[in-house]
């Protein structure tokens, strides 16, 4: 017997790419997505079959029954076939007598037709009716309507109808026909079928429930065709208008219901979403029906057994002209006896109520949930659908129970990609820079070790070139032409130390002394050093209540009149200076800013570099900002420019920053 946490619908992982149709889809919410995936809860699911339907991607699986089949047609009792009244829409291709001769060729013993157990089952109705008054029902007759009241409506358990379905009233024929020993399996288009034939409550009535899709590839595989049989007609007892059932309102026209009761108090529903708005109807009582006929699929004839390779209402058409051919062919005499003979038949069903409804979460988790899916105020809360929830708080009831993501709400998921897009836009600008930032101090640095290396080897000799001129100067006679030419020849070696010992100082190959200094008393040294030139005006401004750091003394006032001398060299026509002193607890920092010409784009990556000047021969070194530059680095700190030298983007200027920490570290 099936036990209920055996699914009838399973998914195939690696088919599934988790769409959330099926969730959509699902009327029952007995779908779960978890960890990427889509999965049937057992105890939850009706077994509808519309997972089956709608999933474009073939990954839903229907539990077939096709291995106990062939294991009951190889046993020694014998096995009825029971074809339900949607044949004629599933085997267009096939007569009837094909189709019979094909079933009795697989083994079947007896092949029937369950619009006889619907006949039965009809005049039920009929009777139920007329002998009940101010009693409201819900027909029984399809098995996913059954699950889905029993499950998610317990308190209409008592409505619904207490009479057997036509699958189970055929059954009961055949046994009491052929005994209590035969097999009967049910060929039809309903997945809930197998749920309803494995209930306790019908426990041994029905042995096996095949789909017609499992029973044309039991056909394939066993190689019958119409071409291999013999054609065949149905066994006794033979249907009426029962082959009706398949199709909405089927039930009433077969159980001969009148048109006015059929108006005015019976109500025929059909489909995912109106099954569902008439059982809410029928339940507040705005739908003052006395019998409600409910199908989940749109007819038996759309079930999710049917290999659905014909139209809708061709289905439909097939349906009738088969009950129309078969009623003017029938023997109705024969008939009407048949009915009297299984009058008596007991056609009973009993319904137990198997909550499965969600509690509603308190209002603080709900709105913990619903938080994680960025929704704060009821405007957030766009309902769309997406992810499968008619409702963004169905949703988040959905993932409080474990069945949902909140990754399935599509308009957040976008909008956290749209900001981690924007996030990667950011960083990956700030790679780029870093990146051009290192590869500049790349080159700066074995620009640095190359100078340092020349730097190294041409210091001794100029040192003994210079000792030489000096002694020779000593000696010589100050009137003397030779005179002069020594007094050239040290003045050039001593330019050339003061190179040297520029790029010594680029390649940070000197040594930094570190002690407790007031940057604005540098600020004010510097000045000293190296006044402002005729109209240019000098303006100082600390904008920290403590100007202190660890530095060199000496080369950070060298730092300062290199950036103060390039400043009045960009003012040829004069302009102004603004010294900064600002920072926070851990660094310091120096802006030295100007109104001159400005440092054209394409320079500034340059400017660092030992010997680049723009300066007229003779007037610059180009070693100024290099050597600065090494300072700063010696220092453990920061130098960077921002210069706009196009006046028609604006006022032209320099502004040079360097950033300090004021705890030094001796390297
Ligand atoms: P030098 O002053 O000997 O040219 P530097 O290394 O000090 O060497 O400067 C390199 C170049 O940087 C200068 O020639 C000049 O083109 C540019 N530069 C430096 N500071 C400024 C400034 N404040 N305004 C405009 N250009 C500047």
């Amino acid at each position: 017997m099936r036990h209920s946490t055996t699914p009838l619908v399973t998914t195939i992982k690696e088919r599934c790419r988790v769409c959330y149709t099926c969730v959509r889809e699902c009327p029952a919410k007995a779908i779960r997505i978890a960890t990427g995936q889509a999965e049937v809860i057992p105890e939850r699911c009706i077994g509808c079959g519309n997972c089956v339907r709608v999933c474009s991607q073939h990954a839903k699986q229907v539990q077939s029954a096709a291995a106990r089949v062939r294991e009951l047609l190889a046993g020694g009792a014998p096995v009825a076939a029971m074809v339900a009244p949607s044949f004629p829409a599933e085997f267009t291709e096939w007569s009837d007598g094909q189709l019979v001769g094909m079933l009795r060729a697989l083994g079947f013993k007896l092949v029937n037709e369950v619009a006889f157990g619907a006949d039965l089952v009809a005049e039920r109705y009929r009777r139920l009716l007329e002998e009940t008054k101010g009693q409201r029902f819900i027909a029984t007759t399809c098995p996913a309507l059954i699950g889905y009241v029993e499950k998610y409506y317990p308190q209409l358990v008592g409505a619904l109808a207490p009479i057997a379905s036509p699958m189970v009233a055929t059954a009961r024929v055949l046994h009491r026909l052929h005994g209590g020993g035969l097999k009967t399996v049910f060929i039809g288009p309903c997945i809930a079928k197998k749920g309803e034939a494995a209930s306790e409550r019908i426990a041994g009535e029905v042995d096996a429930v095949l789909t017609f899709v499992e029973l044309r590839e039991m056909l394939r595989e066993t190689g019958i065709g119409p071409a291999s049989v013999e054609g065949s007609d149905f066994d006794p007892p033979r249907a009426m208008a029962g082959g009706l059932l398949p199709v909405a309102r089927g039930l009433l026209q077969a159980a001969g219901v009148a048109e006015d009761l059929q108006a005015g108090q019976v109500v025929a529903a059909e489909g995912r979403e109106n099954f569902v708005i008439a059982l809410e109807e029928f339940e507040t009582g705005d739908l003052d029906a006395k019998l409600l006929e409910v199908l989940c699929c749109k007819g038996c004839i759309t079930g999710a057994g049917m290999s659905g390779h014909t139209a809708h209402f061709s289905r439909r058409s097939r349906v009738s002209q088969h009950v129309r051919r078969r009623a003017l062919a029938v023997d109705r005499d024969r008939w009407r006896a048949d009915m009297e003979r299984f009058a008596d038949l007991d056609l009973g069903r009993q319904f137990a109520a198997n909550d499965q409804r969600i509690a509603i979460p308190v209002a603080t988790q709900l709105a913990d949930i619903m938080a994680r899916m960025g929704k704060f105020t009821p405007e957030d809360e766009l309902n769309c659908g997406a992810c499968g929830y008619d409702t963004c708080r169905g949703h988040a009831v959905a993932i409080y129970k474990g069945f949902a993501e909140s990754e399935m709400c599509l308009p957040h998921t976008i909008e956290q990609l749209k900001r981690a897009v924007r996030e990667l836009a950011v960083s990956n600008e700030q790679l780029a820079s870093a990146q051009e930032a290192l590869m500049q101090s790349e080159k700066l640095a074995s620009m640095g070790q190359l100078a340092a290396g020349i730097a190294h080897e041409v210091n001794n000799p100029l040192g003994v070139v210079l000792m030489y001129a000096h002694l020779l100067l000593d000696e010589c006679d100050r009137k003397s032409q030779l005179y002069n030419d020594l007094q050239m020849i040290a003045e050039q070696s001593d330019r050339c130390k003061k190179i040297v010992s520029g790029l010594l100082h680029f390649a940070r190959q000197n040594k930094v002394l570190l002690q407790p200094t007031d940057l604005a008393d540098l600020v004010a040294r510097s000045l000293k050093a190296v006044p402002a030139p005729e109209g240019v005006t000098v303006g100082v401004e600390i904008e920290t209540g403590d100007p202190a750091a660890e530095v060199d003394r000496d080369q950070i006032i060298q730092v300062l009149t290199n950036l103060l001398s390039n400043a009045y060299a960009a003012m040829p026509h004069g302009g102004a200076v603004a010294i900064r002193i600002c920072g926070d607890a851990e660094r310091i920092r120096l802006v030295v800013a100007d109104t001159g010409v400005g440092i054209p784009k394409e320079n500034q990556a340059k400017i660092f570099e030992p010997f680049f000047t723009t300066k007229q021969i003779g007037m610059g070194t180009g070693l100024g900002l290099a050597v600065t530059y090494g300072i700063v680095k010696m220092h453990r700190g920061e130098i960077g420019v921002a210069s706009n030298a196009d006046p028609a983007a604006g006022p032209t200027g320099a502004t040079f920053t360097v950033t300090l920490p004021r705890k030094g570290r001796q390297e």
